[in-house]
């Protein structure tokens, strides 16, 4: 049977720790400015933002939260909202309909469970309307300062294309990327992966010929270490 791409890369060893940390210090290197690109001015504003960026872009959340936020500035407002209304101004993002229900139940139970914020604990997060493992850990590390590793499209394929990990699912690839990395850099880690997808490595055509980790990446054909 002929074997495809990802099974071949599946087979191989992951990077070492050390090759690991290399190339997140090419990375910080050529991305100073990795950081959250979501617009926000409070926790709430954050933590509707992340939800409202579940399969869409950043770009596309910060066009419409201008508008949603000066209508509904907190908890008590959006738990309110006329659901049609905050489709009306969501309508430009990917699954408006499914994300204003949501916002408007996760600012519900914000308000009347957590005093309108957001609460600093994962288990807490997760149980909130539009929250998943990745919007939480988002939340934790950007809102509150933690180290989290939130797995999102750029993330999973990149880890696994470079060799940080070989897995097959988000959750085991956020898992393996805690034991690569040092823990004082998780959210770095996070945010530079996503940069690097944004700049570099395209999931439909990479530019690996301008990769500043080229030489580590097992895509491209094995880790300086491997061939030294
Ligand atoms: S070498 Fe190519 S596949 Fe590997 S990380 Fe760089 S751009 Fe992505």
């Amino acid at each position: 049977m002929t074997r495809v791409g990802w099974e071949v890369e599946s087979a191989v060893k992951a990077l070492s720790k050390k090759d690991c940390v290399a190339a997140l210090d090419l990375l910080a290197e050529a991305y100073p400015q990795a950081a959250c690109a979501l617009n926000y001015h409070s926790l709430f504003e954050l933590i509707t933002a992340v939800v409202l960026s579940a399969q869409t872009t950043d770009k596309s959340v910060n066009l419409v939260t201008p508008e949603l936020f000066a209508r509904y500035p907190g908890a008590a407002e959006m738990a309110d909202a006329d659901e049609t209304e905050l489709e009306d101004i969501l309508r430009r993002i990917g699954m408006y309909r499914t994300k204003a229900k949501n916002i408007r139940l996760m600012a519900q139970a914000l308000r009347d469970e957590h005093g309108g914020e957001p609460p600093d604990s994962f288990d807490e997060l997760v149980k909130l309307p539009g929250v998943g493992r990745k919007s939480a850990n988002v939340v934790l590390s950007v809102g509150f300062g933690h180290q989290r590793i939130a797995v999102d499209t750029h993330v999973f394929r990149i880890a696994n294309k470079v060799g940080f990990c070989h897995e097959r699912d988000v959750l085991k690839t956020e898992l393996a990327l805690m034991r690569q990395i040092p823990e004082n850099r998780w959210t770095e880690a996070h945010h530079s992966l996503i940069f690097h997808g944004r700049n570099c490595c395209f999931a439909k055509k990479p530019d690996c010929g301008r990769c500043v980790i080229n030489g580590y990446c097992m895509s491209f054909g094995g880790s300086n270490a491997a061939r030294s």
